[in-house]
């Protein structure tokens, strides 16, 4: 039991903003002075409806949303939209491309076989996801009707830095834990999606990003809610939308205008993980597995030099106050997931931490 906020190094769903929550604390009983709290109202109402809109239109501040780009606030996570993006973006017949850089993407492909010809343009496996495979590495097919990649791959830390150029094709990207964590030529992507329990608010919801002549194909057994069109017709409120997700991330979208906007948390993210990766490969009790140029920003996973040094080291580093440090099964080790809302500080700590525990166990 701890009575003070912790450092929490979890992947999802992870920290949020301390003063976001605090806001959402005050105005709990009472938002905007209607003696209701935000979930206790109308989504139809004036005052959500003007709410929605302030939220959308600071994201399109933030991420400098082009015009002729829709953006659409969707439940059901990341996952949906791995089936939702080939029913709106694909008929029978059509082929799909996707990169595999990790188990996200994999699981992208699992769905979208349901749906459409899928063809695998590349594939890390024989690295074991320890690299973002360049563009250039990329394998096309003839026709494809869009290209879907995994910009942060949240369970192997692997990350591109760059935006893939695939010509014409439209670019499609799973950016659930890396959007907001600096600025993107949004122009550069036929379709940018995102869960939002990384770095946009609590889980419950997702974000869509997605250039107009992209939407309005659907195939004909495309549920509506799973329809672009009809969503953007009804601006995501054709059906009753995840009312308290979507205020929690409006006030995410204006904490991060606060801090001076993608430009300026970009710089403490790098600041952040280049702590952090510099510390590990500064040490020979640490490794990081992935090559140096596609290290996640994001997720860092690291492994200590013997197995039986993780359960002590998760059982301190709990003890000090640095909580969900556990890395997936796929990987092993740790993993330290430092998004937007994970202070300096934090990293601070952890490296500090990092380095008694090899004192004393080195
Ligand atoms: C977490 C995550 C998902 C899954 O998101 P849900 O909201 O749980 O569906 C998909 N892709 C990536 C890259 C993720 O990090």
């Amino acid at each position: 039991m701890t009575t003070e906020r912790v450092f929490n190094f979890s992947a999802g769903p992870a920290a949020l903003p301390t003063p976001v929550l605090e806001q959402a604390q005050r105005e709990l009983l009472n938002w905007r002075g209607s003696g209701m709290s935000v979930m206790e109202v109308s989504h139809r109402g004036a005052d959500f409806v003007e709410y929605a809109a302030h939220s959308e239109s600071t994201l399109r501040r933030l991420l400098d949303v082009p015009d002729d780009y829709k953006v659409l606030f969707l439940a059901g996570g990341a996952t949906l939209q791995f089936a939702s993006i080939p029913l709106n973006l694909t008929r029978d017949g059509d082929t799909a491309d996707y990169v595999i850089t990790g188990n996200w993407g994999k699981k992208a492909v699992s769905e979208a076989k349901r749906y459409c010809n899928v063809h695998i343009a590349a594939d890390a496996a024989d690295v074991g996801y320890t690299r973002a495979v360049p563009a250039d590495q990329w394998k096309l097919s003839d026709a494809p009707k869009y290209v879907h990649f995994t910009p942060n791959e949240t369970i192997h830390g692997v990350e591109y830095h760059e935006i893939p150029d695939v010509g014409d094709v439209p670019l499609v990207a799973d950016y659930s834990s890396s959007i907001l964590s600096r600025p993107l030529d949004v122009r550069r992507f036929g379709l940018i999606y995102a869960g939002a329990q990384k770095n946009i608010g609590p889980a419950g919801i997702a974000l869509l990003i997605v250039r107009e002549d992209l939407i309005g194909s659907a195939r004909r057994q495309t549920p509506g809610i799973v329809d672009y069109r009809t969503m953007a017709d009804a601006d995501s409120m054709w059906n009753t939308p995840p009312t308290f997700a979507w205020y929690l991330a409006g006030l995410v979208f204006d904490w991060l205008l606060g801090q001076g906007g993608l430009a300026a948390i970009e710089r403490v993210n790098i600041a952040k993980a280049d702590k952090l990766y510099q510390f590990i490969d500064a040490s020979d009790f640490y490794a990081n597995p992935v090559e140096p140029g596609s290290r996640s920003r994001m997720n860092v996973p690291f492994t200590l030099p013997d197995e039986a040094l993780n359960a002590p080291f998760l059982e301190e580093s709990a003890a000090a106050g640095l909580m969900n440090l556990k890395g997936h099964r796929a990987v092993g080790g740790m993993r330290a997931s430092i998004y937007n809302a994970v202070p300096p500080a934090a990293v601070d700590a952890l490296v500090q931490f990092m380095a008694d525990f090899e004192r004393r166990r080195g």
